[in-house]
């Protein structure tokens, strides 16, 4: 019988969800918003240190859609997005019919480069368009160069959303991640750190600007007896069922974490005789990354090359995947200005994430090293 399919990441449940799903199920608060929305808001606030405000929402994609939104960006504004990404942090500049003006990675962090950003900001400036926003991205959970792109950001006074959807838990200078930025989003879709099925959430450092994201996420409501609406609504609370799921996964929160850095020392073992090979890591002490994903960059020589490995990996029925594909390559994005090189491009083609489900086993991790050990016999 073919061996079972290992997958990039899947959810680990801690069995506690059950409970507060039950709660909603039972009290029928079955609708967005709600006592499980509440509380998960406040498990997530708590986490982050109370001086943070917290809005639980349906997606992290909403949750940068709004911050843009509260950032007043409109129709033919620009907006800085780093190119390496998922679409998803690229995509909420266009519903908003802004432009975006994208920004190559560096080397260590893989992440946006600060010369390439102040470039870029200087550009659009000589040509009277400053941008109204920087997207800078923790990719993979890898923060990015936090003093050096703040710095820039506040010498030109444009505020950072900093997409931290894949970076829940990680560290920057010992500060976690979400909470540099004017706004901070999470993912909690389902192969995310923790997962809440869909949803997201949006992180300020105000009370009132909170109270405004949640506003505009339940169809900007004003204040009346009947439905009366002066302002652009959208339906992106997150659900009292889902948010049931969110206060069960923040128990294991923690533990999630601990299992994602076991996976990545798992991978630097493995590869740590391989000079083709060099596994994705913190650079110094002042970076630490959840290590969402595993990724690897790989050389090519005459044997060997990203493809090859992928192809080895899928023979064996396990799930590899190339890294994002940067947005100034993307058929929808291409368009749109680019500063950089090819960095992106070259991470983009040498590298691939591995499999680093927290709930990836002893055997699963052998038949990975199996696929190593034969590819890399001469290594
Ligand atoms: C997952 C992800 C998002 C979007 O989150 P959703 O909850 O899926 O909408 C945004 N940015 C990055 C970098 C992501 O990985």
């Amino acid at each position: 019988m073919a061996d079972k399919r290992v997958f990039l990441s899947l959810p680990r449940l801690s069995g506690e969800e059950q409970k507060y799903i039950q709660k909603a199920l039972t009290d029928n608060w079955i609708t967005s918003g709600g006592p499980n929305v509440n509380d998960f808001e406040n498990d997530l606030k708590a986490y982050h240190g109370n001086d943070v405000f917290v809005a639980a929402l349906n997606s992290g994609t909403s949750a940068i859609h709004l911050a843009l939104i509260l950032l007043k960006v409109k129709s033919g504004d620009e907006v800085i997005c780093q190119s390496m990404t998922f679409s998803a942090s690229a995509n909420p500049v266009l519903y908003q019919g802004g432009t975006p003006v994208f920004v190559d990675s560096e080397k260590e962090t893989w992440n946006i480069c600060p010369e390439r950003l102040e470039i870029a900001i200087k550009a659009r400036i000589a040509k009277g368009k400053k941008p109204k926003a920087i997207i800078a991205v923790h990719l993979y959970g890898m923060p990015y160069k936090v003093d050096e792109i703040h710095a820039i950001a506040d010498k030109y006074g444009i505020p950072v959303i900093e997409d931290s959807a894949e970076a829940l838990g990680s560290h920057y200078k010992g500060k976690k991640c979400g909470t540099f930025g004017t706004f901070g989003i999470f993912s909690f879709n389902g192969n995310k750190i923790i997962t809440t099925s869909s949803g997201g959430a949006l992180i300020t450092n105000s009370q009132q600007i909170k109270e405004k994201a949640i506003f505009y996420a339940t169809q900007s409501k004003d204040e009346a007896v009947h439905y009366q609406h002066s302002e652009i609504g959208y339906n992106y609370r997150m659900s009292n069922v889902c948010a049931g799921i969110g206060r069960g996964q923040m128990e294991i929160l923690n533990s999630n974490l601990e299992s994602k850095k076991q996976i990545h020392s798992f991978y630097v073992d493995l590869f740590k005789h391989i000079n083709e090979v060099a596994v994705f890591e913190n650079i110094n002490s002042d970076y630490d990354s959840n290590y969402w994903l595993s990724t690897i960059l790989i050389e090519p020589t005459q044997n060997i090359n990203r493809d090859i490995l992928l192809q080895a990996f899928e023979e064996a029925n396990i799930e590899s995947r190339p890294l994002w594909k940067p947005m100034h390559l993307q058929p929808l994005f291409c368009n749109y200005p680019y500063y950089g090189d090819k960095v992106s491009e070259d991470l983009f083609n040498k590298g691939l994430c591995l499999p680093s489900g927290t709930n990836l086993t002893d055997s699963e991790k052998a038949r990975i090293k199996t696929v190593i050990s034969k590819l890399f016999k001469n290594s």
